[in-house]
Order: C-alpha cells, then sequence, then structure tokens
C-alpha cells in the first residue's frame, strides 16, 4: 500500500519535472531562437562575403605574377635586360603591425591573413609596375641600348694569352686571403689596345689605388664598366666614347702580378659577371669553348 503511493508520488514527481523541462525547451526555442538564428545567419553571411573577399585577393595576386612572369620570361630576354631587384620587396612583415588591428578572437587569424595577402599584393603591384616601366622605357630606346649595352671583349681575343682569374671568390694573388674578385682578369701582353665595350661617357680617368691607371665608363641604362692595370690612357672624364673605341693600353699598374687587364661589369651598382655579356660578341660554339676552357668540368 506505502510503496504504490510512493510510486504515484513519484510518477507525480516525474511528470510535473518532464512538463517544466518541455515547457522550458517550448519558452526558450520561442523566445530566443529568432534572435540566435538570425545572427547565425548574419554570421554564415559575412563569412560568404569573406571567401568572395579572398577568392578576389587571390585572383588579383594571380594575374599580378603573371605579368611578373612575362616580364621576366618573355619582354626582358628579348631586350637582354636582367631581372629587376628591389630589395624592399622581399622584407618581412612587421607582425605587429596586424596583432594591433586585430584581436576578433573568433576571426582574428583570417583577418590577419586577409591584411598580410593584400600587403603582398599591393608589393607584388608595386615591383610589376616597376619593372614594366624599365622594360617599356628599354623597347622604346631598343636601338640607343644595343649600341651602349657592354657586349664586346675590351681586347682583341687574338692578343688574349689566358684569362688568368675569372670573376668570383679567389685567393687574392698579393693579398693571400680570400676576397671575392669583382671582374675578370685577361692576361695580355703591355701595350694592347683596350676598348671601350659599348658606347659611353668616361667617369673617371686616372690613378686609382688598387687599379692603377683606370678608367670607367658610363653606358646609361644602369650599365657601368671599369678597367684597371693599364700602362697608358686616351680620355679623361667627360668625353665620349664609342664601342671598339681604344681608350687605354694593356699595362701592370697598381697591385698587379704581371700584364693583364682587369674589367668589370656593374648592373644598377652590382657587378656581374662580365662573361655573361661576352657571348653577345661570339657564336654560340666560340661561346661554348670558351666556358669549357675556363671550366673544364662543363665538357664532360
Ligand atoms: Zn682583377
Amino acid at each position: 500500500m506505502r510503496s504504490s503511493k510512493l510510486v504515484r508520488i513519484a510518477t507525480k514527481l516525474g511528470i510535473s519535472l518532464l512538463i517544466a523541462v518541455v515547457l522550458n525547451i517550448l519558452i526558450t526555442s520561442i523566445t530566443e531562437s529568432p534572435k540566435m538564428s538570425k545572427m547565425l545567419e548574419e554570421r554564415h553571411q559575412l563569412e560568404d562575403k569573406f571567401l568572395v573577399l579572398e577568392q578576389k585577393i587571390a585572383s588579383a595576386q594571380r594575374t599580378v605574377d603573371e605579368i611578373i612572369v612575362r616580364d621576366h620570361q618573355i619582354y626582358r630576354p628579348l631586350l637582354d635586360i636582367d631581372t629587376l631587384y628591389i630589395p624592399e620587396i622581399y622584407a618581412e612583415y612587421n607582425d605587429s603591425k596586424y596583432a594591433s588591428l586585430i584581436s576578433d578572437e573568433i576571426y582574428g587569424d583570417k583577418i590577419k591573413q586577409a591584411w598580410l595577402d593584400i600587403d603582398q599584393l599591393t608589393r607584388s603591384m608595386y615591383y610589376a609596375s616597376r619593372s614594366l616601366d624599365d622594360t617599356q622605357l628599354l623597347a622604346e630606346n631598343k636601338e640607343e641600348y644595343t649600341l651602349v649595352i657592354p657586349a664586346i671583349w675590351p681586347i682583341d681575343r687574338t692578343k688574349l694569352r689566358k684569362i688568368s682569374s675569372l670573376y668570383g671568390w679567389r685567393v687574392h694573388p698579393r693579398y693571400g686571403y680570400r676576397r671575392m674578385h669583382e671582374g675578370i682578369d685577361l692576361a695580355a701582353p703591355i701595350g694592347t689596345d683596350v676598348y671601350a665595350t659599348g658606347d659611353a661617357v668616361v667617369v673617371k680617368a686616372g690613378w686609382q689605388a688598387g687599379y692603377g691607371k683606370y678608367i670607367e665608363l658610363n653606358h646609361g641604362f644602369g650599365y657601368r664598366t671599369r678597367y684597371g692595370h693599364m700602362s697608358e690612357i686616351y680620355v679623361k672624364a667627360g668625353d665620349s666614347v664609342r664601342r671598339g673605341q681604344t681608350i687605354a693600353k694593356v699595362g701592370n699598374t697598381g697591385v698587379s702580378t704581371g700584364p693583364h687587364l682587369h674589367y668589370e661589369v656593374r648592373f644598377r651598382g652590382d657587378h656581374v659577371n662580365p662573361i655573361n655579356y661576352f657571348n653577345k660578341d661570339m657564336d654560340t660554339t666560340a661561346y661554348r669553348d670558351l666556358m669549357n676552357q675556363i671550366n673544364p668540368d662543363n665538357s664532360k
């Protein structure tokens, strides 16, 4: 009797509890859900919009990349010009800049990535526009450019005894320690004619520490050439010279271990390997022979 009463009470309690829970769920769903679902919907819409934005950034980046590739692989090789180098383009991104911009817990990382992508895009566009400006300038002045580029040997190759030192790292013959050799050494008899390797204006002609009797030419379009250790000089600063014009004679002045011409090519202030410019003066076979002679490994 007692136990069946208890069961009844428990059942009543259970039913009341169930009703309370169901009511609670019903009330909650009636009063809060519309607000919640609206928020969720808005969030999804925002996420969709953000996704579209990211896709647009990526697509713009691809377009700019294609322009840069075309400039590097087609326009510049056609015009014989080196790739443009702008160091700022490769600088690291400053993380603190983004940290202060984004505090959102859920979307912080995504927004930061978008900012980074936009900054990358801006850099690429800047690079592409600078690079294309160069290319356009050179295309318009192709004829003049062809005349000024340092494209021939600075001495008659039949007078060349040997290439006594190449461009690159070496143990210096006089100082005995490793340092960069910024040009090429062409051993030839004293008195051999030294030619201007492209049309240019003489920047300096005279004594230069280490180089001895020295000439520096400005060819324009970012190119300069330097000639060292000569015995005689026939030009002075301010003179205009033509490609192939005799500007000096081979000698052994300055820090030098024997008669030779030290010859450098500089492009936009950086040294470049003069060997790469000689090929314009030689047919393919002669150029390959020279490369093999310099680096016997190439022939194997
Ligand atoms: Zn040298």
